[in-house]
């Protein structure tokens, strides 16, 4: 309960899709994107960003 009141404020972690493992600083990743349109441009942290567009994301082990 605490925990979700908490994921609302903070950002978005990115993670593997597949394994749900967080992606951790300095790791490598495969993310899936879509072009997003001008008006929906990526424009806050890379992570974050990603966190949010990306169709599917792939931790090194993945
Ligand atoms: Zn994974």
């Amino acid at each position: 309960m605490l925990d979700k009141i908490k994921d609302s404020f903070t950002s978005k972690q990115l993670a593997c899709s597949n394994c749900g493992r967080k992606i951790e600083e300095g790791e490598r990743f495969t993310a899936n994107i879509t072009m997003p349109s001008e008006r929906n441009m990526l424009v806050s942290r890379l992570d974050n960003a990603i966190a949010r567009t990306a169709n599917s994301v792939l931790c090194e082990k993945c």
